[in-house]
């Protein structure tokens, strides 16, 4: 069995911004050399997610009302959490939305649904994070 591993870097100048990273990902697969096993993809820190839907702006926004609905940004004395940080509403944006994803990968390829892409969204930006890329397989 093969392994591979790889970090993607992120810096975006938004508080929160959804990203297609599709592409990243079938990078990464074609250079893992892996044609069947398993894709993990995953967000290394707390106040960002990763996840599979469409990639549709419509959407993106409907994300963005949702979430601010069930963890509105502010005011952020509203929370515990913050004190020395503003980011409690990140902490549990990231918590609905998800840590990671895992994609089946058959004959070389990422093994979606129709409309399935996936993508990292930064739900505390303004520097940079990593996605790590794990993959295995044969
Ligand atoms: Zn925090």
């Amino acid at each position: 069995m093969k392994s591979y591993r790889k970090e993607l870097w992120f810096g975006t100048e938004t508080r929160r911004k959804i990203i297609d990273i599709t592409s990243d990902i079938e990078a990464c697969l074609e250079e893992s050399g892996i044609s069947e096993g398993l894709c993990l993809v995953n967000a290394m820190h707390i106040t960002a997610s990763c996840f599979i839907n469409d990639a549709e702006s419509g959407l993106y926004g409907d994300y963005e009302k949702w979430l601010e609905k069930l963890a509105p940004e502010k005011p952020y004395s509203q929370y515990a959490h913050n004190g020395f940080e503003d980011n409690a509403d990140a902490h549990l944006k990231r918590t609905i939305m998800g840590r990671e994803v895992v994609v089946a990968i058959t004959e070389g390829r990422l093994d979606f649904g129709p409309w399935e892409r996936i993508h990292y969204y930064e739900l505390d930006g303004k520097r940079k994070k990593r996605v790590l890329v794990k993959i295995i397989g044969d």
